[in-house]
Formats: C-alpha cells, structure tokens, sequence
C-alpha cells in the first residue's frame, strides 16, 4: 500500500525560523496484511488528523544534552512525529482491537506502525468531531485545563489575561474563565483573531499586541484593577509587561513562551522584584504530568461542549503535503485557532 510520509530532513540551527523546505513529502510502500508480528504489542493504525504544535521546534534542534529537552529530537530522515487522531488497523496490544480510535503520538505519513501505544487514549465519545482530539479534547485541552484550574484555581469575579488567545490552548483558558465567572480579556495577533475572541469565544475584551507599542498602558486600560491571573503564551515582552500589572497573590501559569523558540539567545525576564512585591505565585508545568487527569478533564468540559457552551475554532489543511507550512505557520502567526491537518476522511 502506498504511504506518503513528511520526512524530517535536517535539524534546524538555533536562531533560525523552521521552514517548509526542512521536511519533505514522499512515497513509501508499507504492507498492511501481517504488519504485528506474532506475540508484538505492536499497532498498526490509519492516520486521520495530525497536530501541529509549537513544541515540535524544540525537536528539530540537535540536542547536545540529553537533559535540554523532555522529549527526544526528530531523526533526520525519518518522518516527523507528532500527535494525532488515528483508526486502528491491527494491534498486538491488550488495551487496543482493530477498528479501535485512538489518539497519541504517531507519525506524520499515511499508516504508522506505533511499537507501542504507551501514550495513546482509546476515543469513547464520538459525537464530537474527531479532529477536537488533536485539541480541544488532546493535549492542547488538557493543558488549558491542567495550568489554569489545577495550577491557578480561578474564583469568580477574578481577572484572568490569555495571551496568544486565540490558539490551540488559549481559546479553551479563556472559555474556561468564562465558565468559572471570571474577566478575561485576550491578546492576539491579528484583528481576524481578536473578532474572534470578541464576537465568537467569549471573551470580555481582546487586543492586538502588533498595534499597542507600550504593552503595559494597554494592560493598564484592560485592567484598571490589575491581574489575578496571567496564562502565559508567549513570553518575552508580553511577560515583563504583565508582571507590572499583577494584583497582590496572583497567579501566572507558564505554559509556553512562542516568542523564544526561534532566538539564538532568550529574552531576559525584567521585573521579576514583582514577583516578590506583589506575593506572586509564577509556576512552569508540562501537560505530560498531567495526562492521568484526563478522565476529569473530559468530565468537566464534555457537558458544555455538547451544549454549545464551549466551542472551537479550528484551522484544517487537508492533506499531508501541506502539513510542513501548517507546522511552520505556527511561528508567524498564519493559524487561526488550532492548527490541524486532514489526512484522511473516514
Ligand atoms: P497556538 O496558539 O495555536 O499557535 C501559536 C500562536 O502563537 C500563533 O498563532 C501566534 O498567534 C502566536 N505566536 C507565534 N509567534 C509569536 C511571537 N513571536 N510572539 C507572540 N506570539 C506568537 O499554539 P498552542 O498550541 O495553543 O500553544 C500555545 C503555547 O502553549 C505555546 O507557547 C506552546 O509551546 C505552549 N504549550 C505548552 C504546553 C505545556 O505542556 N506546557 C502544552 C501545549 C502548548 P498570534 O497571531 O496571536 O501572535
């Protein structure tokens, strides 16, 4: 059977921007009947959504030490991997049967034989679309639920700021403020993004940080108040504004800082004596501590979606050959919500 396959061709330098031509799309053939060898705990699955997400830069770069990053780096040539929605063709594994949906790590190409789906979830509930467990309902959701309720605990009538808001993660926090009674206002990098913080996903005020040269008085107008709680993004100047801006015990979850990915040297973090002075709890998490909470996320957020009181904005190219600019597209800005790629309708 044919296999188109994104192949990951070189890693790319610190400093530099990913770009489409650092993978490359092709033809292989894979054998279907008799993939899992006798006694394997082997899965052979079809590939139907995959994620892209902006941790997938730290695994184009060379590590030099094991010890820089929680995940391994991508193999030049070999196909990139990433997170995805797939129908289980064969498996060898107790937990997973044929004809099974499942969503984890796989790889970017037509049919993947996964060794073991160690991080994979069986999907129970389909009266959902499919390609939310590459977002709202995978890892992006889970990780709006874990920094913001678990690391923030939100009480109604507090002050919440989302940046990048309207992505993958931060369309959830800001729903998810809503639905606890907070304020939330959102930043964004497009005025297509900020209508639809505004008009479509709920939130109380959005802006876009491209037209606001002093970050700082554009929080001051948002939050005469100050912050209760930042979920941070983004990083770099966007922080150091907000830590101006911050109430007496606020919170900020560190959940990405997109800013930084693609420079030779990070940002510093300016104002930190706020931190002190202000009793601010700044805390770092990853989603991967957080994924046997899974069953309550579900709990929580499943209800308000199918009542249309949680819903999501996704980006869908179709096809595995546009997947490398939907991936580097993350970095400009080019997705309008979640970044998704369609590899095959069911
Ligand atoms: P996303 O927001 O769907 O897509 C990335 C967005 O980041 C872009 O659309 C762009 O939006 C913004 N961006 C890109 N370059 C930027 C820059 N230089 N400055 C400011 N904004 C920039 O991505 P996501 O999946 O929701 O991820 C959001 C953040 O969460 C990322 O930092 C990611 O690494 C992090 N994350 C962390 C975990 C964890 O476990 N800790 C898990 C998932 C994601 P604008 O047009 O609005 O600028």
């Amino acid at each position: 059977m044919r296999n188109k396959q994104v192949i990951f061709r070189d890693f790319v330098l610190k400093g530099a921007f990913p770009k489409e031509s650092d993978m490359e799309v092709t033809e292989s053939t894979i054998e279907l009947a008799g993939a899992i060898a006798e006694g394997s705990e082997g899965v052979l699955v079809k590939n139907l959504y995959l994620s892209c997400d902006p941790y997938m830069r730290g695994r184009m770069r060379k590590l030099t030490d094991p010890s820089e990053s929680y995940i391994a780096s991508f193999q030049p040539g070999s196909p990139v991997t990433g997170v995805g929605v797939a129908r289980v063709l064969e498996s060898g594994h107790p937990n997973f049967k044929k004809g099974d949906l499942v969503w984890g790590l796989t790889g970017w190409e037509e049919y993947s034989l996964l060794p073991a789906l160690q991080t994979c979830f069986k999907i129970e509930h389909t009266d959902v679309p499919l390609s939310y467990y590459t977002g709202l309902l995978g890892m992006p959701g889970l990780t709006a639920y874990a920094g913001f309720i678990e690391l923030c605990s939100p009480k109604k009538g507090e002050t919440v700021f989302v940046s990048a808001a309207s992505g993958a993660v931060g369309q959830l926090v800001g729903q998810l403020a809503k639905l606890f009674g907070c304020y939330v206002v959102g930043s964004a990098g497009s005025k297509e993004k900020v209508d639809l913080l505004k008009n479509k996903l709920g939130f109380d005020e959005a802006f876009n940080y491209k037209e606001e040269s002093d970050l700082d008085a554009a929080l001051k107008r948002y939050f005469p108040e100050g912050i209760d709680i930042y979920f941070e993004n983004v990083g770099g100047k966007t922080l150091d504004a907000v830590l101006l801006n911050m109430k007496l015990h606020g919170r900020i979850a560190l959940c990405g800082m997109i800013s930084q990915y693609n420079l030779e040297q990070p940002e510093g973090v300016h104002n930190l004596m706020q931190i002190i002075l202000k009793r601010v709890r700044m805390e770092g998490f990853n989603a991967l501590d957080y994924y046997h909470l899974y069953p309550k996320f579900l709990e929580m957020v499943l209800p308000p979606i199918r009542e249309g009181r949680i819903v999501y904005v996704e980006d869908t190219v179709e096809g595995l050959e546009n997947g490398p600019a939907a991936l580097v597209g993350l970095f400009s800005g080019r997705n309008v919500g979640k970044q998704v790629v369609l590899v095959a309708r069911e």
